[in-house]
């Protein structure tokens, strides 16, 4: 079985981290795993600073043939941020339907947490946030522009189907992990949208049963996961609260440089798209220091959404191996070690793992 993925790096760091995880990819197929033939897209900032667009307009024709889509980053100094992240990220979700932002919060062995006390046992959530509606829907407007009588009206959309879809493929992550879910509202304030969050979230319960869960404000929920992140097993969140909480979650978790990102059509009728949580970091691009990780963890969500479950597991093992030895890690966790040496050792200990593989 060949699979076909597309690649698109991006800017800033997102080409150096994609170019790591593609070896990482390469390195699982020449272990005997699945392999993938790779197209390239250079799309992005200097795209857009030559062609007036940010990607060419049969773009979206390309990526369905694809597979899964892996993205870097995208952001540009040179380029308003709506124009890359709004015309490339996001406009590929929503075409493509990617309902579920899926965003693990693992603390790992060896990894350094701003949260004294903060162990792997204590810290192991998954992030499942609304990515298709909510606060995010584009409705609203600026009346009476630059005047002191000057208004802006920016609305929020939840569905009955786009909450009942997300909350089911939370609960279902829920009981196969055997988590608590908690379930992210604001209901006292926003006493129609979350009211209507809660009510849907309350009908699927009921399909499940056996699943613990309970409803948590969000402010509540940003001091709990900073207190008691065991209390997390499954976060279920709209839009804009999954977005706040999940890199709330990834400074638990070692920060930008590891969280890994998926954008997935659950249905597997369009490509799911896998990217690291972290953009373009400008403060950092063509210096070699970036830290692959967060890439590479995208490959184990990815081989794990295809069904390659064990390929991802080794992944992730290979991950887990080089950030528990410690010794070859990027300066953003406190190491000296460049992009290329991480990812040389993360392949070395996938060699090292995968002969124990089916
Ligand atoms: P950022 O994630 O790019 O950087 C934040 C901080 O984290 C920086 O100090 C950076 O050096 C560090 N960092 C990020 N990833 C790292 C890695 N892999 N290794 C080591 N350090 C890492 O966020 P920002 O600075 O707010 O945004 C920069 C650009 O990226 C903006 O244009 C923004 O719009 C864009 N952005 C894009 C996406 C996306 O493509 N989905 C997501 C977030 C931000
Ligand atoms: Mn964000």
């Amino acid at each position: 079985m060949t699979y076909r993925l597309a690649a698109v790096g991006g800017d800033g760091i997102g080409p150096e981290v994609t170019a790591a995880a593609l070896e990482v990819l390469a390195a699982v197929g020449e272990r005997g795993g699945p392999r993938f033939t790779v197209e390239e897209y250079p799309w992005g900032a200097e795209y857009h600073l030559r062609h007036g667009r940010p990607m060419p307009q049969d773009a979206l024709d390309r990526l369905l043939g694809a597979d899964a889509v892996l993205l870097g980053a995208v952001g540009d100094p040179r380029v308003p941020d709506h124009i890359l992240v709004g015309g490339i990220v996001i406009r590929i979700r929503q075409a493509f339907d990617l309902y579920v932002n899926l965003r693990p919060v693992r603390l790992l062995p060896g990894v350094p947490s701003p949260l004294s006390g903060a162990t792997p046992e204590r810290v192991d959530m998954l992030v499942v946030r609304e990515n298709s509606e909510g606060e995010y829907v584009d409705l609203g407007g600026r009346l009476r522009q630059g005047t002191p009588d000057e208004e802006a009206l920016q609305t929020a959309c939840f569905t009955r189907r786009g909450v009942e879809r997300i909350a089911r493929y939370a609960f279902e992550l829920a009981r196969a992990r055997g988590r608590t879910l908690v379930s992210v509202t604001k209901s006292n304030a926003l006493r129609h949208s979350m009211a209507f969050w809660d009510e849907v979230v309350q009908d699927v319960a009921g399909d499940f049963p056996d699943v613990r869960w309970e409803s948590m404000l969000a402010d509540a929920a940003a001091l709990h996961m900073v207190r008691s992140p065991e209390r997390f097993g499954v976060v279920l969140a709209s839009n804009l609260f999954g977005d706040i909480l999940s890199d709330l979650g990834a400074a638990l978790a070692g920060g930008m440089g590891v969280a890994a990102g998926a954008n997935l059509d659950p249905t597997h009728r369009r490509p799911s798209m896998f990217e690291p949580i972290h953009g373009s970091a400008p403060d950092i691009a063509g210096r070699g220091v970036a830290n692959p990780v967060a890439a590479i963890s995208c490959l184990a969500l990815l081989l794990d959404h295809l069904g390659e479950r064990p390929w991802a597991e080794a992944v992730e093992q290979a991950v887990a191996t080089v950030l528990r030895e410690g010794a070859v890690r990027t300066p953003d966790l406190g190491g000296r070690a460049g992009t290329t040496e991480v990812t040389r050792e993360i392949v070395a200990a996938l060699a090292a793992t995968a002969g124990t593989r089916p």
